[in-house]
């Protein structure tokens, strides 16, 4: 009996969040043949998102109908007293709430739509002399690609195995979201408390759009005193923002790490590239990563297809996150100072900064911004 032929494919994706189905479908609809795995048994169990999307996502990029809340103009940030918190309104639509379910069921009907072979259930479980290594319902599977691509998350396995850079400085988040009934006339609103000592940024939230209400918490792992569930449940005992807000559903537990180092620097070799979390990719100062995944992944998109286009053979060097790392660095800077700036007191101070004029204007300036990631804007297209 001869050995069983091994297919060969032009790109394998690994992992089936936004980045991945956008960087298979994107590749598919260019003429590529393409193969996309996901472990998850569907593309809305086990979501790892709130689903914010910003003002730059949302006017760069459409969804469809019904899939996104109501908008969002009004943040409350709170020390971590809750004492005084400051308000921010914003003149435009600053954020929406994707339906984030709803989202991944749209994108995969559109990666199968372009002729992308998805395949749920199955887990990339390693590469070895060019051969990847799929495990999936009916058994194991092997394949051969040109070019892999590690949209696998923040604990990406493809990066180990293309040896490219890996990232280091995780967060962990969890959060709880239910729907709520109608209040004629609330404002939908986006409550942040910050708090030095788990991380800097904004590490608890309660963002209520009129709809639906998400409660949760990130920081740093070793942080938490009492561990993270602990965390949440006591921000579900005492949210910011919620008196008179009645649930009216089941609560959706959702939980995922989030990578705050930065963009990796090394994010392609000879045999692939990364995108997504796997690359590091959001914001070090709001751990935001929904915009970034979009845009790098277009970014991907075009890199593989002109390699692909040279027959395989093409250098996908241009995809530097080296290049890309550099436009980040004020960003990555305030995040390092932010970090040392562990102290209440330092924090209490920064709020009495807050709510002066010139204070108000640089948080408008960190969390009213369009600068999400150093990638520039497209025209206007189908985020899914
Ligand atoms: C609690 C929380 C809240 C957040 N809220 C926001 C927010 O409101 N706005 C925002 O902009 N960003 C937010 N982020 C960050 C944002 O969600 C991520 O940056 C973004 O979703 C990353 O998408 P991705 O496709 O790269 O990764 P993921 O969505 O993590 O997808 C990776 C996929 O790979 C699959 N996978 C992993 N390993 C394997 C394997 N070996 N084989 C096959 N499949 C595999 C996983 O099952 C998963 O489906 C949040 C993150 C967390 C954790």
């Amino acid at each position: 009996m001869g050995a069983a032929r091994i297919p060969d494919l032009d790109v394998l994706v690994v992992g089936a969040g936004l980045a991945g189905l956008r960087v298979a479908t994107g590749l598919a609809r260019r003429g590529h043949d393409v193969l996309l795995a996901e472990a998850r048994p569907s593309l809305s169990a086990n979501i790892r998102t709130t689903g914010i999307f910003v003002h730059r996502t949302l006017q760069d990029y459409s969804f469809p109908d019904g899939t996104l809340g109501p908008p969002i103009r009004r943040m409350v940030l709170y020390p971590p007293g809750r004492r005084r918190p400051v308000e921010l309104v914003s003149a435009r639509e600053e954020f929406r709430v994707g339906r984030m379910g709803l989202i991944y069921e749209a994108a995969g009907e559109q990666a199968l739509r372009a002729g992308v072979d998805l395949r749920l259930s199955t887990r990339y479980a390693g590469r070895a002399g060019g051969v990847c290594h799929l495990e999936g319902p009916r058994g194991d599977l092997r394949v051969r690609a040109r070019y892999v691509v590690g949209a696998d998350g923040a604990r990406s396995r493809v990066a180990r195995d293309l040896g490219l850079d890996r990232n280091r400085q995780l967060l962990v988040g969890a959060e709880e979201v239910y729907p709520i009934a109608a209040r004629p006339g609330s404002t939908p609103a986006f409550h942040c408390v910050l708090d030095p000592r788990l991380a800097p940024g904004y590490l608890a939230w309660v963002v209520d759009d009129g709809e639906h209400v998400h409660l949760g918490t990130a920081g740093y792992p070793t942080r938490f005193e009492g561990g993270l569930r602990r965390a949440l449940d006591d921000l579900r005992a005492d949210p910011p923002g919620l008196a008179g807000v009645r649930r009216t559903g089941p609560v959706e537990q959702r939980a995922g790490p989030i990578p705050v180092g930065g963009l990796l620097r090394r994010i392609s070799g000879p045999d692939g590239l990364l995108v997504g979390d796997a690359a590091g990719a959001v914001s070090p100062l709001t751990a935001g990563g929904l915009d970034p995944c979009l845009r790098l992944s277009d970014r991907a998109v075009e890199s593989l297809d002109d390699a692909l286009r040279a027959g395989g053979r093409g250098s996908l060097d241009g995809y530097d996150g080296r290049a890309l790392r550099r436009r980040l660095t004020g960003r990555l800077g305030l995040r390092t100072v932010l970090a040392h700036l562990r102290a209440p007191w330092v924090h209490e101070a920064g709020f009495a900064l807050l709510r002066t004029p010139a204070g108000r204007a640089a948080a408008r300036a960190v969390l009213f911004h369009d600068q999400s990631f150093p990638l520039e804007s497209r025209p206007r297209e189908a985020a899914v």
